[in-house]
């Protein structure tokens, strides 16, 4: 089955096409065939397409909406340009997965979409009202474009956080808020986090049941997870993504009460506060620099920058402080730590630096094995007799949506 993979933001489009079926999954052997990214869609899109073994083609081209982005999208797939022998027509494809950023409480897995469905997902714009109507354009162009007979399926990235107890996804605020609002901890970058849990089981040849992990996605969100016996039981980002782990350009945790107290010092509202806590804080706020952590690094190993190495300090402390919570939390019964994300997979020294004082709980990294592991690469980077062992394995969300695609689609069970 060709499966295109969507993932609309709300002026981006990245896509996928992925062939797989069940026996390329259980031989791991499904492929990509080509991805891409459209941004800036309402003026000039900036355009990048590939497909697999072939050059990146770079484009402009004006685009006003999603639908003309899809649009554009399946003419390029389609095109003689694009090469892809495997799809040479429309009906090539048969079938198509949403990353959708939020499924409230409704849902825990992934579903085929319906009318139900999309009024579903319309519930819970009102707690991702950013992300969740980009998605349901997609989906809506996806009709529109391929027709109601092309399956699509909706793949939530706060589902495989669903198993979380109530101890771990309430907060300490009056209960009736929960119920009237279900203002709780939902989590984010699921599908990331299940993926680095399915990789690692099969790394290591353990049973789903046997996998106790913390997993840090760090990239320019970042998160960490607690999973036990295999299922979510904690993760850092909350609400909404803001909360936890320090980020590129997001705070993660801080006192509710500075905002009442920013609001009398500088007049800042609601939408100013928000602003300056999901885009102008994290490491760009505390460097005054730049969000990228390469560059923060740059800037630290050139220039000795103060602030860069404060923020890349902070942001180190940060994380190993959610490993210490979840290392606590599982009462030690954590095999391995697993990185992930842009930084997670490629900065040694950032996963050095995080490493620096967790031998207190039995973490021995293996120095050139750490050094060795960056673009793409699997691999463990602690010590053979590290009690607590490391790994990298890198993301692949887009592989998870096309296999959830697949599965639902031929209604056989997910295995993760
Ligand atoms: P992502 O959001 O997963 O694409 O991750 C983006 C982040 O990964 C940015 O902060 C990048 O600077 C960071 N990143 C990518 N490559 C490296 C690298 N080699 N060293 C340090 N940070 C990196």
């Amino acid at each position: 089955m060709n499966i295109l993979v969507l993932n609309c933001g709300s002026s981006s489009v990245k896509f996928q096409v992925i062939a797989t079926d069940l026996e390329l999954i259980a031989q791991n052997s499904d492929k990509r065939l080509a991805r891409g990214m459209l941004e800036r869609i309402g003026s000039q899109a900036l355009i990048t397409l590939q497909a697999e073994g072939s050059a990146k083609i770079k484009r402009a081209a004006p685009i006003k909406d999603h639908r003309a982005a899809i649009d554009f999208i399946l003419r390029w797939i389609i095109s003689a340009e694009s090469g892809i022998d495997a799809v040479n027509s429309l009906s090539d494809l048969h079938a198509v997965g949403h990353r959708i950023v939020h499924g409230g409480e409704k849902f825990s897995k992934s579903v085929r979409i319906d009318l139900d469905i999309i009024t579903g997902i319309e519930d819970c714009i009102e707690l991702a009202p950013l992300h969740n109507p980009a998605g349901l354009r997609g989906i809506r162009a996806v009709i529109d474009l391929l027709g109601m007979a092309v399956p699509q399926v909706a793949v939530f990235d706060t589902a495989f956080h669903s198993t979380m107890p109530d101890t771990a996804y309430l907060y300490g605020l009056p209960y009736p808020l929960y119920r009237r609002y279900k203002i709780r901890r939902y989590g984010f970058h699921g599908t990331s986090h299940r993926y680095i849990a399915y990789r690692y089981r099969q790394q290591t040849s353990r049973e789903k049941g046997d996998v106790n992990i913390i997993g840090l996605h760090l990239g320019n969100g970042c998160s960490a997870s607690l999973i036990k016996n295999g299922e979510s039981v904690d993760t850092s980002m909350g609400f909404t993504p803001l909360d936890g782990l320090l980020m590129g350009t997001r705070s993660g945790d801080v006192d509710a009460s500075i905002l009442e107290y920013l609001h009398h010092k500088e007049g800042l509202d609601f939408g100013a506060l928000d602003t300056l806590l999901n885009k102008r804080s994290g490491l760009l706020g505390i460097s005054g620099l730049t969000n990228d952590m390469r560059e923060l690094l740059e800037e630290e190993a050139e220039n000795q920058d103060r602030r860069a190495t404060l923020a890349i300090d902070i942001f180190c402390r940060r994380v190993r402080k959610y490993i210490g919570a979840y290392y606590v939390e599982a009462g030690g019964k954590i095999d391995d730590i697993v990185f992930t994300g842009g930084i997670g997979e490629n900065s040694p020294v950032i996963r050095e630096r995080i490493c620096r004082g967790l031998d207190s709980i039995g973490l021995t990294l293996d120095d050139s094995a750490n050094q060795a592991t960056h673009t793409g690469r699997e691999n463990k980077i602690s010590t053979a007799d590290s009690k607590l062992g490391a790994y990298v394995f890198p993301t692949n969300e887009e592989l998870l949506i096309a296999r959830d695609t697949l599965r639902v689609v031929e209604d056989a069970p997910r295995r993760w």
